[in-house]
C-alpha cells in the first residue's frame, strides 16, 4: 500500500481545516502497521482515503497495485470503522455474512462453517440470530470484527477495533489477530490509543501529530516483536513522544 505526498482539507466550522498535508506512507504486503496519535491528527481521514471514502485533495493512494479512486471496482480493502455500522435490519449472522453474500451466494455457503466458528471463538455464538439493538457495544464490536474477517480481503484496515471491549476479551481478541495475520499474511493498519497493543501486534508503529496530519515517527520494531525486556523503554518513548504531540487540554 501506498499513500503518496497525500492533502486531505475539510470545512470545519466554516473555516479551511487542512486533515493531512502532504503525507507519504508505505506498507508493504504482510506489514502489521498501528498508527498512534492524538485525536484530530488524522488517523481515520487516512484510512478513510485508503479506503476509497474520501478523496485526497492531492497525491494519490494505491493499494495492491490498485490506484484507489482511479482503477475500475472497490479496492481490495477490508474495513472495520471505529462506529460499528452493523445494519440493524439484519441479524449477526446476516451481517457478519455480508461480504461473501454480497460476492454470490456461494461465497456465503462456503463461508458460512468459518462465520459460526468464529462467532464460536468470539463468543457470540448464542447471537447468531438477535438483532444489533440487542447486543452490547462490545458485542457489536466483535460482530463487526468478524464482518471484516469475512471479506477475505488482502489488505485489513482497522480503526480502534478493541476499543469497545473489557481487559480479557481485548487480550483473547488480540492474541486471535495476531494469530490470523501470521498465519494469513495479510497486511494491516490499525488505529488504535493503546500503545501496548501497537507494541504488542505490530511490526511497524507510526506516530502521527496534527491536525495537519504528518507523520512525526516511523518507528520498525525488532522482527517476531519486542522482548520483555525491551518492551519497557519503547512504551516510555511512545508514550513520551504522544505526551509531546498531544495539545494541552484548554
Ligand atoms: P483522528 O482519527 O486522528 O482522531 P480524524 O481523521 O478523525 O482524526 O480528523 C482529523 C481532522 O479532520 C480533525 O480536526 C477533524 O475534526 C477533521 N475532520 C474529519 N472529518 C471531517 C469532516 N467530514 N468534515 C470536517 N472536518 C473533518
Amino acid at each position: 500500500m501506498a499513500v503518496e505526498r497525500v492533502s486531505k482539507r475539510y470545512i470545519a466550522g466554516g473555516a479551511p481545516l487542512a486533515a493531512l498535508e502532504r503525507l507519504d506512507l508505505r506498507v508493504a504486503p504482510g506489514e502489521f502497521v498501528s498508527l498512534l496519535g492524538p485525536s484530530g491528527a488524522g488517523k481515520s481521514t487516512l484510512l478513510n482515503l485508503v479506503a476509497g471514502l474520501e478523496t485526497p485533495e492531492e497525491g494519490r493512494v494505491c493499494v495492491e497495485g490498485m490506484e484507489v479512486g482511479r482503477s475500475s471496482g472497490a479496492p481490495p480493502i477490508a474495513y472495520m470503522q471505529q462506529k460499528d455500522l452493523l445494519l440493524p435490519w439484519r441479524t449477526v449472522w446476516d451481517n457478519v455474512l455480508l461480504g461473501p453474500e454480497l460476492r454470490s451466494g456461494a461465497e456465503r455457503e462456503r463461508l458460512s462453517p468459518r462465520a459460526r466458528s468464529l462467532l464460536a471463538e468470539f463468543g457470540l455464538e448464542g447471537f447468531a440470530a438477535a438483532w444489533p439493538a440487542e447486543l452490547s457495544g462490545g458485542m457489536r464490536q466483535r460482530a463487526a470484527l468478524i464482518r471484516t474477517l469475512l471479506c477475505e480481503q488482502p489488505v485489513l484496515l482497522l480503526d480502534e477495533p478493541f476499543g469497545a471491549l473489557d481487559a480479557i476479551t481485548r487480550g483473547r481478541l488480540q492474541r486471535h489477530l495476531a494469530r490470523l495475520w501470521r498465519e494469513l499474511n495479510k497486511t494491516v493498519l490499525l488505529v488504535t490509543h493503546d500503545v501496548d497493543e501497537a507494541l504488542l501486534l505490530s511490526t511497524r508503529v507510526v506516530l502521527l501529530g496534527g491536525p495537519p496530519g504528518r507523520i512525526e515517527e516511523d518507528l520498525a520494531l525488532p522482527p517476531g516483536g519486542p522482548s520483555a525486556a525491551e518492551l519497557g523503554p519503547l512504551r516510555a518513548h511512545v508514550l513520551q513522544r504522544l505526551d509531546a504531540l498531544t495539545p494541552a487540554a484548554p
